[in-house]
């Protein structure tokens, strides 16, 4: 494999995030590569007559997709492949009442969406995006808006007012991470916010039925290190792995199994949503498929792999001593198969001997993180899929440095092999 082709790889993946600024915009870019190569989409409202071959996706409320290619052969005689992601990432969302100014600032309240590390979000650029409720005759629609420009700032107090920044300060989300937006001699309401997405959308103010906008990191991805090893985006955790698994489901090969990508919301904050983890999503576009027979989705799942894919904690060389000694994983040594005896991973070892095979098989490195006996560490949708479904799940993900940072750390070359291993067990 030559390291051009990984590079490219790895520069895809930092224009797909550059573009997917908040989870609906990321179901937009994928959308946009699923109508490209031909998949339709299909709608929950419709009835659904599929055939061998079909592609097509449907998307739950905007910012969640599951996409499938119907396979050679029935579901119940060969069974779904199923690779699980995310599309949201820790963030900063716009409070309904939320604009203010002081002594001259226009400033906007926040309220913090997942566990985003305080300290990275500020002195950086940042912009909005995010839907909006849109009148429509007597109905509504709603439509994805963005700023695209670097229009707000968390600045940080001067080291001369606050001289303790190094050794013990805390950012406090409520009175410390207050974005400031611009300067005004007026008195500013949330009429400000608006008339900028009237502007930017070129409608009419009092179209605006409602709006949920979020803060998203304004600088774009880069490619870093001597040797070109890191990719260095926002949000990482978790579009790398959407963009490594609709990479991977685009170039497999027809199959006997039923091939599916499922990308959900709001795995930061706990799954429970129409359009998360631990809705019903999943298992009622399964059903579909079946034609609505509990015996072929039971008959299927039993014959099912599901991979939950998701970032995974790369050995910190600055903090050694937080990692098990054994059990630590680098980046671009290949994916990592994620355990937990506490079952935060639903990797068990049967399904984690799968994804070996498909690795060893074509050649794949691979590495096995466990945390350290006294470390909880963090939990993905695989468990919740395993436990609902039924499934036969393995957790991977790609090692990467500063998991939640306005600006997280991944491999060059990881990002490659995941694409492989993923279409790997798609071809399985
Ligand atoms: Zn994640």
């Amino acid at each position: 494999m030559s390291k051009k082709e990984m590079l490219k790889l790895a520069l895809d993946l930092n224009q797909f995030i550059d573009a997917s600024k908040t989870p609906s915009h990321c179901v937009a870019e994928v959308e946009k590569k699923l109508i490209a190569n031909g998949f339709s989409r299909l709608y929950e409202t419709d009835s659904w007559k599929l055939k061998k071959g079909d592609k097509f996706y449907v998307i739950k409320h905007e910012s969640a997709l599951i996409a499938g290619i119907c396979g050679k052969k029935s579901p119940k005689d060969s069974g779904f492949r199923i690779i699980g992601s995310h599309t949201d990432s820790p963030s900063f969302k716009l409070k309904p009442k939320a604009v203010f100014t002081k002594d001259g600032y226009i400033q906007l309240t926040t309220e913090v969406y997942g566990g985003p590390i305080f300290p990275s979000w500020v002195d950086r650029e940042l912009s909005l995006a995010g839907k909006v409720v849109v009148k429509k005759g007597k109905t509504y629609e709603i439509r994805l808006v963005d700023m695209e420009k670097p229009i707000l700032l968390i600045p940080q107090l001067a080291i001369h007012y606050n001289r303790d920044v190094n050794e013990s300060f805390k950012l406090n989300p409520q009175e410390h991470l207050v974005p400031v937006v611009g300067l005004t001699d007026k008195s500013v309401n949330d009429e400000f916010i608006i008339e900028m997405i009237a502007g930017k959308l070129k409608i009419k103010t009092s179209d605006i039925l409602n709006y949920d906008l979020e803060l998203y990191p304004y600088q774009k991805g880069e490619i870093c290190g001597i040797g070109n090893e890191f990719i260095m985006n926002r949000g990482l955790d978790n579009k790398a792995m959407v963009h490594a698994s609709l990479e991977a489901f685009l170039e497999a090969e027809p199959s006997d199994a039923t091939l599916v990508i499922a990308l959900y919301d709001n795995e930061e904050v706990g799954s429970s949503t129409t359009n998360g983890g631990k809705s019903s999503f999943s298992e009622d576009f399964l059903e579909r498929l079946v034609n609505f027979s509990r015996e072929d989705l039971l008959r299927s799942v039993a014959r099912s792999y599901y991979i939950s894919a998701d970032g995974a904690h790369a050995f910190h060389p600055n903090y050694a001593g937080k990692f098990d000694s054994m059990n630590k994983v680098y980046m671009n040594k290949g994916p990592v198969i994620k355990i937990n005896a506490n079952t935060n991973y639903a990797t068990t070892a049967e399904s984690s001997a799968v994804f070996e095979m498909i690795c060893n098989e074509r050649k794949i490195p691979y590495q096995k993180f466990v945390n350290r006996a006294d470390v909880r560490g963090g939990g993905t949708i695989g468990s919740m899929i395993a436990s609902n479904l039924g499934v036969r799940t393995v957790d991977v993900g790609n090692a990467m440095l500063a998991m939640h940072s306005a600006r997280e750390t991944s491999g060059v070359e990881d990002h490659f092999w995941m694409k492989e291993a993923l279409k790997g067990f798609l071809e399985y």
